[in-house]
């Protein structure tokens, strides 16, 4: 068994999104193109029952913390946001929360009811990704529109909410930091965190030319006609790498947009990987194709107790783990941008 408690449950409560950020797993960026990925279905919107099943189907953590964040969506495309926030604190009435938004999506009247639902001693909160100021977090944030999102911070602070603002720190916003926490500040956000850019400077730097974000949005995937191919080549795990492994040490699970059960988010953003063998490595360590672990043909319940997880556990705990776990689990991997959900 993994699990005996769950302590994390991060669920991506809607798999669209408005806004075209260029390394978001939604999209794939080929030359000066941003193109859907078709491997993720991008349109999924979890129902009120299914969370409902999912907050009380397996016994959870008395301070459970509940994440609302896409992997390749914003949870407030998700119309029904108030309705699924409202179920998860019925029935977990002294969960942590925080919500992950662009802050462009829905209106004030529902960042004000969500303020509602979220008074907490600072325990709730939404987190509004904003990359710098009016004439910047477009630029990587391509499409949200700017008056729309403070609009709807200003509505959750002034409802009672409990707000942070976070900042990803690039090359052509850096300079803006102290400004941005500045309006923070003023705008009554409680907290400003800035953080370091997981990207190569260089892939951002190349597409933000004269102040102007220069990739073209295609409402369609790639082709071999636009000169792209999925030819990345295989990489080996070493044999002995030793796995620490955050779905089962911090009792964290993922449920996605469109009702399937993941240990982690890595998993499950590795199955909408442009890459085939990185697709086939999780497709295989999940037991995939196959209903075992989707919400919308068992129970939370029936999938947590289920056989499949053991299978997962014994891959990570062998000699020879799978690329995604030694990837995001091995003890010494030197990723970047290292997830991290044990608490
Ligand atoms: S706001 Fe989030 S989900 Fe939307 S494109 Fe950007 S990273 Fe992806
Ligand atoms: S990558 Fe593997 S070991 Fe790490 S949390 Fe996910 S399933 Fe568990």
């Amino acid at each position: 068994m993994i699990y005996t408690k769950i302590h994390t449950l991060e669920i991506e409560l809607s798999s669209s999104c408005n806004a075209g950020c260029c390394v978001c797993p939604r999209y794939i960026q080929h030359n000066d193109g941003l193109y859907l990925n078709p491997h993720a279905d991008l349109n999924q919107h979890l129902t009120a029952d299914v969370i409902r099943d999912v907050v009380t189907g397996f016994p959870t953590a008395n301070n459970l913390k509940v994440d609302l964040i896409g992997t390749v969506g914003d949870p407030l495309s998700n119309k029904n946001i108030v309705e699924l926030v409202d179920t998860i604190v019925t029935h977990k009435p002294d969960c942590i929360m925080q919500i992950h938004t662009n802050g462009s999506l829905r209106n004030p009247k529902t960042f004000s009811q969500l303020a509602e639902l979220m008074p907490y001693h600072g325990q709730r909160k939404i987190v509004f990704s904003f990359d710098g100021l009016e004439d910047t977090n477009h630029l990587y944030r391509k499409n949200v529109n700017w008056s729309r999102a403070i609009a709807n911070a200003e509505a959750f602070i002034s409802a009672g909410g409990n707000a942070m603002w976070k900042m990803v720190k690039f090359n052509h916003n850096k300079h803006q930091i102290q400004e941005a926490k500045k309006l923070a500040l003023t705008l009554g956000f409680k907290r400003f965190q800035t953080s370091a850019n997981q990207s190569p400077d260089n892939l951002i730097d190349r597409i933000i030319v004269n102040k102007e974000n220069i990739l073209t949005m295609h409402k369609r995937p790639p082709t071999l006609a636009d000169g792209y191919e999925d030819d990345d080549p295989k990489e080996l795990v070493d044999p002995g790498t030793i796995i620490e492994a955050q779905c089962e040490i911090g009792q964290y699970v993922h449920v996605r947009a469109d009702g399937l059960v993941f240990p982690c988010c890595m998993v499950a953003g590795s199955m909408v990987d442009p890459t085939e063998w990185i697709r086939k490595d999780s497709m295989d360590l999940m037991q995939l194709p196959g209903d075992w672990n989707n919400l919308y043909k068992r129970s939370f319940s029936d999938i947590m107790y289920s056989k499949e997880w053991s299978a997962i556990k014994n891959n990570y705990d062998s000699d020879t783990p799978c690329y995604v776990c030694a990837d995001n689990c091995a003890v010494d991997h030197d990723k970047a941008n290292k997830a991290y959900h044990v608490r």
